[in-house]
């Protein structure tokens, strides 16, 4: 959507872009806006794609950008702990680096890997494509350094605590609305001696679904388990003409892949491959696994052109329970293709499991469609149509690409109005002149 945005108007620019060094200068900034009615916009990566950074003056004469970049160092590793703080400004792959040079690896690889940073992974609850073996950024996080404009919290002290409601949750997640996160502890582990991969073919979606749900509730423990449905394959199919080596025609693709010593990815590999093909799967081998993982950063890109060539395309995506997804798949898909329909054009629809729990998954659409008058309109009343056909079936608005300005009117339908009273609450305390992010995550 922002893409989209940027492409067909002008683009709204802060009055100022800030660099601070170090969190003096970040509580320096935060006082001097406090006091002078001046919006401040963190900025990490810039990878938001719910218009998470869009300058937002609200009721403020001025907006100013906090550019993060500079808080780009590896603090410290202990490695006995298999722990590791980083400050928000470093991205992706400079924290891969940052760690690797000591042997050790974060583990987290959002599509947006490549730009974006600590400060936006913790700020955003994201999720990274090896999610099923490292978990999600959240649960990688030990703790937290917040800049706010009523003062500084340094959260987490201890792996795990009883001591009253765990407020690095309470940042997590609060996409630039309650403070500045300047830096975050994190759990590390060394870079895996041994990586296996293995592609699977399934006659359809819901049997690949089940599948997948198998071997999650089991626990056999792939460090990447996705599924694209038959339109997302048979994609795939069409632009590659081949899934490695196999001639294979329709169906579902899904992707395992294992990390860690030698012996463990050798037994949970076995252990899952004997899951998938009880469940229906044939395996096509390691070549399509290599490819998916080769190419893993690279679709985005494919949008610019696409758009280019008159083509509309945007990604949604939500998650609910193993018993609901079906539902969910069927209402997302039925409400995106009608609403394009009466904008005058067929769209194809595709979708994929990337995310799974024990209690169910995340379902991650894509969509392309001629672009028909206004792009911005057309994809808007879509992807409007798309939120409630989520919010009628119980699922989450977003499961990873967080809230931002565009799915701010949907908050209360998934927290309720108690929720977003906690929010303001929150906010009220840590944020009294409500300078940080106006517009963004709270109603
Ligand atoms: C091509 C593409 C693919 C993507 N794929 C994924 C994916 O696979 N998984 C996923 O989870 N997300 C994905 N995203 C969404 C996006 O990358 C994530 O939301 C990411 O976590 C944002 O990080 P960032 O550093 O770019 O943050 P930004 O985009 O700069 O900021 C995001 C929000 O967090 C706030 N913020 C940023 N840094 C801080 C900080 N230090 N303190 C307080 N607030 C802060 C900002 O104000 C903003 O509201 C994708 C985006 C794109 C463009």
């Amino acid at each position: 959507m922002d893409l989209l945005r940027r492409k067909q108007s002008h683009q709204d620019a802060p009055d100022a872009v800030l660099l601070p060094g170090n969190e003096d200068e970040i509580a320096t900034v935060l006082r001097y806006c406090s006091q002078h009615g001046i919006a401040v916009v963190p900025f990490g990566g810039g990878t938001s794609v719910v218009g998470g950074l869009d300058p937002i003056r609200g009721s403020f004469a001025a907006v100013v950008s906090l550019d993060l970049r500079r808080l780009n160092a590896l603090h410290w590793l202990d490695q006995i702990s298999m722990e590791a703080e980083l400050g928000a400004g470093v991205t992706g792959p400079d924290a891969e680096r940052l760690l690797g040079e000591q042997g050790f690896s974060l583990g987290h690889f959002p599509q947006s890997f490549r730009f974006a940073t600590i400060g936006g992974f913790a700020a955003t609850r994201s999720s990274g494509q090896d999610s099923a073996g490292y978990g999600r950024f959240n649960d990688m996080i030990r703790g937290l350094t917040v800049v706010t404009p009523a003062g500084v919290l340094d959260l987490g002290r201890a792996p795990e605590s009883a001591a009253g409601p765990d407020l690095r949750e309470l940042f997590t997640g609060s996409e630039g609305v309650f403070g500045v996160i300047t830096r975050v502890r994190l759990r590390v582990h060394p870079i895996p001696e041994s990586v296996r991969y293995e592609a699977w073919s399934f006659p359809d979606f819901a049997t690949g679904a089940t599948a997948l749900r198998a071997v999650t509730q089991i626990g056999t423990g792939p460090t990447v388990l996705r599924l694209s449905d038959e339109a997302e394959t048979g994609v795939n199919l069409a632009t590659t003409g081949r899934i490695g080596e196999q001639s294979v025609t329709g169906g579902c693709l899904a992707i395992t892949l294992f990390e860690g010593s030698a012996a463990h990815t050798e037994s949970r590999h076995a252990e899952t491959r004997a899951v998938l093909a009880a469940h229906g799967g044939t395996s096509l081998g390691e070549d399509p696994a290599r490819a998916w993982e080769h190419g893993r950063f690279d679709a985005p890109y494919l949008r610019d052109s696409l758009l280019a060539a008159g083509a509309l395309c945007e990604t949604l995506e939500t998650a609910t329970t193993w018993s609901n997804l079906a539902t969910l798949k069927s209402a997302v898909t039925e409400a995106l293709t009608s609403a394009l329909a009466e904008s005058g054009t067929p769209a194809l629809v595709m979708c994929h499991i990337s995310h799974v729990y024990p209690t169910g998954a995340s379902l991650y659409f894509t969509v392309v469609a001629g672009q028909r008058g206004d792009v911005t309109q057309q994809w808007m009343a879509a992807k409007v149509a798309a939120s409630e056909a989520i919010s009628r079936s119980g699922a989450t608005i977003t499961h990873h690409h967080a809230v931002g300005a565009d799915h701010r009117r949907w908050m209360t339908a998934e927290i309720g109005e108690l929720g977003v009273k906690v929010l303001q609450a929150v906010k009220q305390a840590v944020d009294p002149a409500g300078i940080l992010n106006p517009g963004k995550l709270i109603p």
